[in-house]
């Protein structure tokens, strides 16, 4: 019988958990061709969402959790998931019921027929902000601008994987994780199926501006380093126009003598290269930062209690 194991990320979502486990107790009660794993990780919740699970747990033996010591983060929280998934393929999906749990039954369908990771896109965003998707937006065609991989733009976290592509995943360790690029990075043969995003069944979204600014700027500095180079770029375009603008004003004083004129396109001039070395000096400093938190090589994360052990990746089992 085969295996598969639902990821479920949660952080601080008390609210929701039960609920979660019942819609997937019956989406999965119809596909008795397989073997289910729920695996809950407990990305360091403030409120008693680990409680919860361990009742759950209790009463079902299909539920395992892995609790972090901290809040590490949705992405780290799922590569946590990827390192003790025991399944044939993993599927994971958000603890807010989101995503509609009965999207599985389709993946598993896709999976079966030869696919290695069935991703859902998207095809409306219930109960979110129009800057919120505007912004999304425009993000992803700049982002799909600078990176040589193809970006999936509304295909999100929701998918199913297959055992080749979290032994893929669970390779990749860096700290700056961008897990929808590394999706795309490691290849393998995708299938797009959609969905209809719900409204979250309840608590709030973990998901600040800010955060996703920082999401955001991981995703481009993990993926491209365009922005390195393009501060030669413009720095030849700059000096090439500093060159002309001298040859000017030479021709200029030698035919009509000097003058003590041109404060202000000094300053004009002073202050242009000054903003533009600033901003490419916090570029170069952007990426500095990364590698000096890679080169740390730390863990992920840090686990404070587990229902099983990590899977190791040459594993044998019958
Ligand atoms: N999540 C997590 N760690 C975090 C933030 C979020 O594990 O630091 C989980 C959260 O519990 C949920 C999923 O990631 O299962 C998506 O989060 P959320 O619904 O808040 O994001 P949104 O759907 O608004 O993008
Ligand atoms: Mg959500």
């Amino acid at each position: 019988m085969k295996r598969i194991t639902i990821l479920i990320p949660a952080y601080n979502e008390s609210e929701v958990i039960e609920q979660m486990h019942e819609v997937l107790s019956q989406t999965c009660s119809k596909l008795s061709r397989y073997q289910f794993e729920f695996l809950f990780v407990n990305d360091g919740s403030s409120d008693n969402t680990i409680d919860l699970i361990k009742i759950l747990a209790e009463k079902d033996e299909r539920v395992q959790y892995v609790d972090l010591s901290r809040n590490f983060g949705k992405e780290i929280a799922m590569s946590a998931g990827f390192d003790y998934a025991k399944g044939d393929a993993v599927v994971i999906i958000d603890a807010d019921l989101q995503q509609p749990p009965e999207t599985i039954e389709e993946m598993i369908y896709w999976w079966e027929q030869g696919y290695d990771d069935v991703y859902a896109t998207r095809e409306e965003r219930k109960g979110e902000s129009g800057l919120k998707k505007l912004t999304s937006k425009l993000y992803y065609k700049m982002l799909q601008k600078v990176t040589k991989e193809r970006i999936y733009p509304n295909a999100g976290d929701f998918r199913l994987l297959d055992r080749k592509c979290i032994d893929a995943l669970k390779q990749l360790r860096e700290q700056a994780r961008y897990t929808k690029g590394m999706y795309a990075w490691i290849g393998f043969k995708k299938k797009e199926i959609s969905y209809v995003a719900e409204p979250r069944a309840g608590g709030e979204t973990k998901w600040k501006l800010s955060s996703l600014w920082l999401l955001a700027i991981d995703g481009i500095t993990a993926y491209s380093t365009l922005p390195l180079k393009v501060w030669s770029i413009i720095g030849t375009i700059i000096s090439l126009l500093g060159f002309v603008y001298l040859l000017i004003e030479i021709g200029k004083t030698l035919i009509y003598g000097s003058d003590v004129a041109g404060y202000p396109s000094m300053l004009a001039g002073i202050l242009l290269l000054g903003g533009i070395q600033l901003i490419s000096l916090g570029v170069i400093g952007e990426y500095l930062g990364r590698v000096f938190v890679e080169t740390k090589g730390r863990p992920l994360y840090f686990v404070q209690e587990s229902s099983k052990e990590k899977k190791l990746s040459v594993e044998k089992e019958q």
